[in-house]
Parts: C-alpha cells; structure tokens; sequence
C-alpha cells in the first residue's frame, strides 16, 4: 500500500471548485451584517435589493443581455429543468443529444412520460455534435432544441452558433447548458443565437447552491417555482443574497481570466500534462479527431483511456497517492456503469469503464502538474502488474 502523500492536488474542477479568496470576502458582508430579505422595504431589505440588482447588473454584462433577462436560481440542475419544463407541453417535439448531463436527460425521460416526444441526437467519435445531425431531426413540432456549451466529461466545445441559426430558422427555441463553458470561453448570447441559457457558480469558483438562467425577452417560460413574485415571477423563492453576490464576483473574475492570459496559461498547463500521460503505453485520447488530434475544448479538460485498469480502481489508487480526479463512469444504485458520454462516441464498455477525466483548477501550477506526471505512471504500472489478466492467473 502507497503510504498517502503529503501533497494533494485536485484535479476535478468539472466536479467542483472552491471560492477564490475574492468571493469569500464579497459574500461575507452578507451573512450577518447585511442579511436582510431583499422583498422588504427596509433599509435593510434594500440593502440586499441593491446588492441582488448590482450582480444582476454583473451576469448581464458578463452574457451579454439586458439585466431583466437575468433569473438567479440554485445552480445548473434547476435551470435545466425549468428550460425543458418551462417550456415543453404534451405533443411538443424535444431535441437533445446523447452527451448531455442528467439535468436535461433526466427532465426529457419524465416530460416523455407526460408526453413530450424526445429525439436524442447521438455525437460523432470525437464526441462532437454534428449541426447537420440536429438539423435532421427538426419537424414542424420542434418546440425547443438544448445543447450543451461544453461536455462536462470530455470538455468539447459544442459548435452552438452554428446550431443556434439552424434552430432559428426552424422555428424553435434554443437552449443551451453552458454550466462548464461559463468562464472557459468568451460569452454572448445573442452570437449564440439562445433564448435560454444555463450556468452554475459552483463550476467557475463561485459558491454551490446558485446559477443564474438567461430568458431571452418575450420566451413564454412558465416558472417551475411558484409562490411569490421574486424574480418577475420566473422563479419563486427569497433571495439567495450572499450566494447571488459570489455568483457575479466569481463570474467577474471569469471575465479577467478570459482576458488576462489565464486561459492560455491553463491550456499550456493541461497540454503538458495531455503529453505526458500520453507517453504512458496503452493511453489515448477521448475526444479526438480521426488523425488523433484533440477537436475544439475547454482549456482545463482531457479525458484519457488507460488500457487493462478500471477507472474506478485507477482513481482510488491515485487518491491516496494525493490526487483527485474523476472516472468516466457514475455509480447508479451501487453498480458502475460505464459513462453515457463515451459509450455515446463509440467507446467499448471496456474503454469507457477505464477512462479518467483531469480537469484543472484556474489556479492549478506547474508543481501541480509535476506531482499528476509522477504518480499517475507508477499508479498504472502498479495496478496493471497487479491486474490478474497480467499476472496470468486468468486465461
Ligand atoms: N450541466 C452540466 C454540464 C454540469 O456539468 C452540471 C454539474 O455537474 C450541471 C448541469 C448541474 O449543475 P449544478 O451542480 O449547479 O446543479
């Protein structure tokens, strides 16, 4: 047994991220000092109001709209389902991919149940989505069509102009979960061509618990919440105040970083790391073209195959040698099943189930990358040695 080094590196950020010291100090003022409800007419009340209006202000600039098309809710789950839900009725045709997170899958699986008919486009290999494969299956039913900015397991930026003008054309509305491109590439929904968008502050060193949805004006969305008139009745609920207040300062942050070379620092950093673990025997590439080449992501992904290991003991084995990443795999009611995302763009069961994804934190250093560079090789030399089907006890 490895004994569990000193230094840990988290390498999950499409999981999760913490505050960056900048946010916690926004939100602080708002837990005991300026804590009032921003509905009443107080002093107090307005001083959460003024707060809660000068982040819608912040999302605004930051999507490129008018701040009343900006709803602030709990995150990416809920402003999945108020798009499909808001919007879809009995009889609506659905368009969605196969590589979406459960947040859309699992609302398409129940709005089919009451009767919604749901066409689910399936990627190429490389895990991109083809527009001339959603153009397709458009019919003169197509109420709304969602599409993910960026995948969350593989990082694939998703050409979503392209498809938006196709939506356009037809007719539909267009959504778009942009909870894992917020903050990675530059935003605006009117180039996007979206009348609802999705992103999560939990994903972009912002506070868990709060995202915002962008409803274009005039999108005839029903509220998925309902009791008060918070939000112009979008989305029923007090204010989430010192949330909303992380949510803009994480998201003002995420501006810079688009601007100050950060990005560009976090893609040389990941590329380095791409390389190295490429140079272990038995490795490839999740989301790659057929010359091999990675197609259009996020600059803090790769999803790698490691050949002869399941992902799940390949993670365990890393985590205690100081490393958090993920598999591509979720756990269902105890039994791992391989990732949809991957057994989507063709992988074999096999592949999918030995898959890890790396994603890196805004923050993440070269150290960082040295420490993932040393363990990862002697993890897989380990486990492969200690693998039955190579020691030859199996036949
Ligand atoms: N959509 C995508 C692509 C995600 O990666 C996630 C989170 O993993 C969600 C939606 C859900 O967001 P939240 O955790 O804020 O509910």
């Amino acid at each position: 047994m490895p004994v569990a080094s000193p230094q840990r590196v988290y390498a999950d950020a499409n999981a999760t991220t913490p505050l960056l010291p900048e946010v916690f100090e926004a939100m602080r003022p708002f837990w005991m000092d300026s804590f009032g409800n921003a509905s009443s007419i107080h002093l107090d009340g307005q001083r959460a109001r003024k707060a809660i209006e000068q982040a819608r202000e912040t999302l605004a600039d930051f999507f490129h709209s008018h701040p009343a098309e900006v709803v602030f809710n709990s995150g990416g789950t809920e402003g999945d389902n108020t798009a499909l839900a808001g919007l879809l009725r009995p009889g609506d045709h659905f368009v969605t991919t196969a590589i979406e997170h459960s947040a859309i899958l699992e609302t398409a699986r129940r709005l089919a149940q009451r009767g919604v008919e749901v066409t689910y486009v399936p990627p190429l290999p490389s895990g991109l989505i083809d527009p001339a494969a959603i153009e397709r299956v458009l019919r003169p039913t197509t109420r709304l069509v969602s599409v993910m900015l960026a995948n969350n397991e593989t990082g694939v930026l998703q050409p979503i102009e392209e498809i938006g003008q196709i939506v356009r054309a037809a007719g539909a509305f267009f959504h778009i979960d942009a909870v894992q491109g917020a903050g990675k590439v530059p935003f605006d929904v009117r180039r996007f061509g979206c009348h609802l968008l999705s992103i999560s502050a939990h994903k972009m060193h912002g506070p868990k618990g709060v995202g915002a949805l962008f409803v274009r004006r005039g999108t005839p969305l029903e509220s998925l919440i309902v009791g008060g008139t918070h939000e112009r009745r979008r989305r029923a609920g007090t204010e989430n105040v010192p949330g909303v207040v992380g949510l803009a300062k994480a998201v003002e942050l995420a501006s810079r970083a688009l601007e100050d070379g950060t990005l560009e620092r976090i893609a040389a950093l990941r590329d380095r790391l791409e390389a190295g673990l490429l140079r272990i025997p038995g490795v490839g590439l999740n989301g790659a073209d057929e010359a091999h080449q990675p197609v259009p992501r996020v600059a803090n992904t790769t999803n790698l195959w490691f050949d002869d290991l399941e992902g799940e003991a390949l993670v365990i084995a890393l985590d205690l040698r100081g490393l958090a990443v993920s598999g591509g795999s979720a756990c269902h009611s105890g039994a791992t099943e391989p990732s949809h995302v991957l057994m989507a763009m063709g992988l074999d069961k096999n592949r999918a189930r030995a898959s890890l994804r790396f994603s890196l934190l805004r923050t993440a250093t070269d150290a960082d990358v040295d420490h993932i560079l040393r363990v990862v090789p002697e993890a897989v030399e380990r486990l492969r040695a200690l693998a039955p089907l190579n020691a030859g006890t199996l036949g």
